[in-house]
């Protein structure tokens, strides 16, 4: 028996190694890897930039605490103010603790204006903010809450999509709308650029703040750096983690400097936090996602994916559903149970792939995916949806003969 809480449906396939988008087993057998440890490993396995920057980086002071100045942290948070809407950034060990970061700050900024009684959250059903207990409350899911008490008060939950729905559940309270531009976990689902500035528009006219979970659908894997940037709105606090680090345990929540300022010492910290280790690491997937043509790469190569996909559901109109997602996070709503065509795609083709929510297969490769991986992933995706209608035939013609 494992010596580990059983909180994991866990496969015994174990990795030792990895190379771009392919991943190794212990027996060398090579897997294509769709999966890229959900949506982290934005350079692959073992990118030689990322990998020098470690052995750097372990030659130097891997950790001081937040009390010093960090030089790597103050470089790091600079090139993301540089380059978002932020002016002043908090960095985490992960998403869910981002998340936190920003719903504090919302709720933070009202309270050191007097408005005390202003802290009130619109989220939305089938969003996913990660499993502390502040962000089991704001994730739209009942599931995550069941058994652990009473949950944090104050978030409300609105389906996707409905601008006027939002408006009507607008109170005094209300200080903020948090939402993921691309639903991750939930079922891969986009929201569209006009709700998009739909939400922008309420938070303006109502003196709220907007804050976007872009933990999953943020750097760089739509395209952009960050997924808001396809509306052309600007969000006021926002929630970053996954590939930031592209693999080395990072996140951090950006702001304004208007919505930051009452943040003051005393207020939030973290020990680990954008240590020395870890920022050198953020700055190293910066420098290759910062390089000239690399958004320009996961942008063409979210266009082909969706092409492929697109013939793959005019090949299976009977599997293929529904395809959903934005860029390198693409989800195919499907009609076979959507975990037996993974551990099909896995035991039988040695691809990596996700489920997500709704019955939903989740492509994220890596962001430096080639057009030869993503035929590749096709023929594989072919060979099950193929073996499947094969199946439902034998069947059929079984029962008609019987
Ligand atoms: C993964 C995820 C989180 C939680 O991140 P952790 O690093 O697991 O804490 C939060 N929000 C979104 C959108 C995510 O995809």
């Amino acid at each position: 028996m494992s010596a580990l809480y059983g909180t994991y449906a866990r496969s015994d396939l174990a990795f030792e190694r990895g190379e771009g988008v392919r991943l190794f087993a212990q027996d060398g057998t090579p897997y294509l890897d769709f999966h890229a440890g959900v949506a982290v490993n934005a350079l692959g396995h073992g990118d030689p930039h990322m990998v020098a920057a470690l052995k750097a980086a372990a030659e130097k002071v891997w950790h001081t605490a937040n009390t010093f100045t960090i030089p790597e942290q103050e470089r790091l948070g600079q090139r993301l103010v540089d380059n978002t809407f932020a002016d002043a950034c908090f960095f985490t060990n992960s998403g869910t603790e981002a998340v936190e970061c920003a719903v504090k700050t919302a709720r933070h900024y009202f309270w050191a204006k007097g408005e005390t009684d202003r802290y009130e959250i619109i989220a939305f059903t089938g969003s996913f903010h990660g499993r502390t207990m502040g962000m089991i409350a704001a994730s739209g899911n009942e599931h995550y809450l069941e058994g652990f008490g009473p949950p944090l008060a104050g978030f409300k939950h609105l389906a996707p999509g409905d601008l006027k729905a939002v408006e009507a559940a607008i109170t005094p309270k209300t200080c903020a709308i948090l939402i993921e531009p691309v639903q991750g976990e939930g079922g891969v689902t986009a929201m569209t650029g006009e709700y998009m500035r739909g939400l922008r528009a309420l938070c303006d006219k109502h003196g709220m703040l907007l804050i976007l979970d872009e933990v999953q659908c943020g750097y760089g894997r739509t395209g952009k750096f960050f997924a808001h940037e396809w509306s052309g709105i600007e969000p006021d606090i926002m929630a970053v983690a996954k590939g930031i680090g592209a693999g080395f345990p990072l996140g951090a929540c950006l702001a304004k400097g208007e919505v930051a300022k009452s943040m003051i010492p005393g207020t939030h910290g973290s020990t680990y936090g954008g240590n020395p280790l870890a920022s050198a690491m953020g700055n190293a997937v910066l420098d290759r996602m910062l390089a000239p043509g690399f958004f320009d790469h996961v942008d063409k190569m979210g266009q082909r994916l969706n092409w492929h996909l697109q013939q793959l559901a005019q090949r299976f109109p009977s599997q293929v559903l529904e395809l959903r997602g934005k860029g390198l996070l693409a989800g195919i709503r499907i009609a076979s149970p959507v975990r037996d065509v993974a551990v099909r795609l896995r035991d039988e083709h040695h691809m990596l792939a996700m489920t997500a929510n709704e019955n939903v297969l989740r492509l994220l490769p890596p962001l430096v995916v080639t057009e030869a991986d993503i035929e590749e992933a096709m023929g594989k995706l072919t060979a099950v949806f193929e073996a499947i209608e094969a199946e439902a035939a034998g069947q059929a013609s079984g029962n008609a003969t019987a």
